[in-house]
């Protein structure tokens, strides 16, 4: 029987590209046109209704019944001329993917299509199988969604998609967006506190993000000649290429024509989506790439992130190919990540971590750029939790993607001015003295925008005028980091308003005060920055003396959500409760389990099923060479030497899998779910994976090539 690798190498060899045809040469004629926001909003629905919305979009308010039944209709003659049939809440459960039930405009009985605005504003989908962490028991399994009408609409394969949030019956969150709206709020309240210390105008500051997402792309044929990336999106055995990405002559290479016409055809449907894509490059390892939008407001950037990761799959599979967004899907190379920019900007487009000439706007950059950092220091393990999956647990401090370890990485030209921020005495100043200038903050010039001295080790590190979190996982979705960093950041400022309001009080000048309580917070963040190599030994021990946390793995990362630390971070914003802390804890550790499950038997039955029958087979080849050897009086010690190794490695292989398989058996039972995620790590993953796909790989070199059954790295690596 012909095996499946040898046919999909076949059809690697004759893949066509398949040719793609931009609906104009000019992006802005195609630009957002299945997309219906604020801005279509604007020129599509009365005045007065209109400004409904957009008070309701700026305040958080809800939207009152008349105009959302005006609302609907504009939508629905919209959707019907981009040809959508159907409409769907489209919400973002706590699976991780993004979920939808369609329903259809036409009504059989009036034989007229329908949308009413109590059908845009709210649905109740049956929530009862998507995870709910015991928040809901299976009597009360409604849950419900609600349109956030600050993301914009889609239509998507003839299907209205409303961007909603969504919440148990009782009103708990069972998503991820609901607790980042939430988030967003204490940002934009905080933050425009403290700019009021410098600009009396600022009405309002939102987080923006940028997210650039690192994926790989297989050939289709070639992926699914491989269960275990069918099954667990990565490859749980495969030996080494003789070439990986050492030569790195990928990184930024020209960009191979099939991925080319796939890159040119997914960014055609996100730009139709309005989704700002604007940067494509081929990543370091091979078959690895990236793209990047242009940043946009922090909720909406989320939205697109999901729904881009949604598009780059289907558009994949038109051009025979498979993305691949986990985190470290091939042994040996780089796994993939999203960094995250992230910034902060006033409703007058000021960002506020754009460093400055004027000594003013100076003393308002550092105080969002160091409270940014003593937010980083006091929930290092909450940021940690908010990037702990299964996936990325391969790829933080795997030597290549950021350590576990939370340090900031700023450059040495801001650590300058930190120091003598630092340093410098208590400054009095006289009337007329220039304080800026004594304490070297008059100017901080913006050059360390030009990747002066950029560090790819740090997980968080600030880029010019924005910082980037990158130990946020290719596959995750963004919220949960943004909500934490919002979070942190949200309650760094507000403690900071307060002590210099204090200072104040006490009659001390505000300027002073301000530099006071920040020379106070750059003391006691100290430990958090570090700029040295952030995969070295001595930066580990480093770390431990500092008391950073350095947490390996998911199941000990995601204590941090339920430390009194947290949980009353949580509350004081009203983003989560301590009951829905707990049953997102649970939920994670779920996921956490369930994928270490499935990746512990895809790796049983792969080797039952095709290693060990193929390497038997061929054991049995050699055993015949060496006896028809030995007939002949023919020295046959090396083969031999080869039947004895690989005897060894397939009793290796077949002791690993059974005893795995008894441990899991031993496990299932546990009945407390953090005990049984730790024993999945410790005892099944820690203990086995690596044991079992060791001798698996050598087996891969003694056998045969023309019998082995899985596409090898070289394969499906650096075939396209
Ligand atoms: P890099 O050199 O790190 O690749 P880029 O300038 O290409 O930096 O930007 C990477 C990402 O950062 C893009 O998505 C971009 O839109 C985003 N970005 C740039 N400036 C900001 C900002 N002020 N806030 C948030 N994201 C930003
Ligand atoms: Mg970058």
């Amino acid at each position: 029987m012909a095996i499946l690798r040898f046919k999909a190498l076949e059809l690697v060899q004759n893949r066509k590209r398949i040719e793609v045809h931009p609906p104009s040469s000019k992006i802005s004629d195609y630009y957002s046109i299945n997309a219906f926001g604020i801005k279509q909003m604007k020129y599509t629905l009365s005045p007065d209704i209109f400004e409904k919305v957009d008070y309701a979009v700026q305040k958080g308010k809800p939207i009152d019944n008349n105009t959302a039944d005006a609302i609907a209709s504009v939508v629905k003659i919209w959707a019907l001329e981009k040809g959508a049939t159907h409409y769907t809440h489209w919400f973002q459960p706590l699976t991780g993917s993004t979920a939808e039930k369609h329903d259809a405009f036409y009504d059989v009985e009036s034989e007229l299509e329908h949308f009413k605005g109590s059908a845009l504003v709210q649905q109740e989908p049956d929530a009862s199988s998507f995870p709910s962490g015991g928040i809901r028991s299976t009597f009360e399994a409604r849950g419900y969604t609600a349109w956030d009408p600050s993301s914009p609409m889609f239509v998507l394969n003839n299907t209205l998609c409303i961007p909603t949030v969504f919440v148990s019956y009782t009103g708990e969150a069972l998503d991820y967006k609901a607790p980042l709206l939430k988030a967003n709020e204490a940002i934009n309240k905080a933050a425009t506190k403290v700019c009021r210390f410098f600009d009396r105008n600022v009405s309002s500051v939102h987080a923006y993000l940028g997210c650039e997402q690192e994926y790989f792309v297989l050939d289709r044929a070639l992926y699914t000649a491989r269960p275990d990336l069918v099954m667990g999106s990565r490859t749980v055995f495969g030996h080494n290429p003789a070439r990986g990405q050492q030569l790195d002559d990928h990184y930024f290479g020209s960009i191979p024509p099939r991925i080319y016409d796939f890159m040119q055809d997914f960014e055609i449907e996100c730009l139709k989506l309005g989704i700002p894509v604007r940067t494509r490059h081929n990543e370091v390892a091979p078959s690895q790439f990236e793209v990047a939008p242009s940043f946009e407001e922090i909720n909406i950037a989320t939205d697109h992130n999901q729904l881009m990761m949604d598009v780059m799959e289907r558009v994949s599979l038109k051009h025979n190919l498979k993305v691949i967004f986990h985190e470290k899907p091939f042994a040996g190379l780089n796994g993939s990540g999203k960094h995250n920019n992230w910034s902060l900007i006033t409703n007058d487009g000021v960002n506020l971590f754009q460093p400055s000439s004027s000594a003013r706007e100076n003393l308002q950059f550092l105080s969002f750029f160091v409270c940014t950092i003593k937010a980083v220091h006091e929930h290092a393990g909450l940021l940690r939790a908010s990037v702990a999956s299964a996936g990325n647990d391969y790829r933080l401090g795997g030597q290549e993607a950021p350590p576990a370890i939370f340090s900031v990485f700023i450059g040495k030209q801001l650590t300058d001015v930190l120091d003598e921020l630092e340093h410098n005495g208590n400054i009095k100043v006289k009337k007329g003295d220039n304080m800026y200038v004594k304490l070297g903050i008059d100017k901080i010039p913006s050059i360390i925008q030009d990747n002066t001295d950029r560090n790819r080790t740090s997980p968080f590190a600030f880029t010019g005028n924005k910082f980037e979190f990158r130990a946020v996982g290719a596959d995750s979705n963004v919220a949960a980091p943004m909500t934490v960093l919002n979070l942190a950041v949200a309650d760094q400022l507000n403690k900071f308003t307060s002590a210099v309001e204090k200072e104040i009080d006490n009659g001390m000048e505000r300027r002073l005060a301000i530099i006071k309580i920040l020379r106070e917070y750059i003391k006691t963040s100290k430990p958090v920055r570090f700029e040295g190599d952030g995969y070295s030994e001595e930066w580990i021990k480093e770390a431990a003396k500092r008391n950073l946390p350095n947490v390996k793995d998911t199941p000990r990362a995601l204590k941090a959500y339920l430390n009194k630390k947290s949980i009353q971070l949580y509350k004081k914003y009203h983003v989560c409760s301590e009951r829905e802390m707990q049953a997102r804890h649970e939920i994670l550790l779920e996921n956490y389990i369930l994928k270490i499950q499935i990746e512990a038997r895809i790796m049983g039955d792969l080797a039952l099923n095709h290693i060990i029958p193929t390497a038997v087979a061929y054991q049995n080849k050699l055993i015949a060479n060496a006896n028809g050897l030995k007939g002949l009086g023919i020295d046959n010690g090396a083969v031999i030497t080869t039947i004895k190794e690989i005897s060894k490695h397939l009793e290796e292989v077949k002791v690993g899998v059974y005893e795995m398989i008894e441990e899991r058996k031993r496990i299932n039972k546990i009945e407390d779910v953090e005990e049984r995620a730790l024993a999945y790590c410790d005892d099944i993953k820690v203990k086995y994976f690596e044991r079992i796909r060791y001798a698996v790989d050598k087996l891969e070199l003694y056998v045969d090539s023309e019998e082995w059954p899985l596409p090898k790295y070289r394969e499906l690596l650096f075939l396209r």
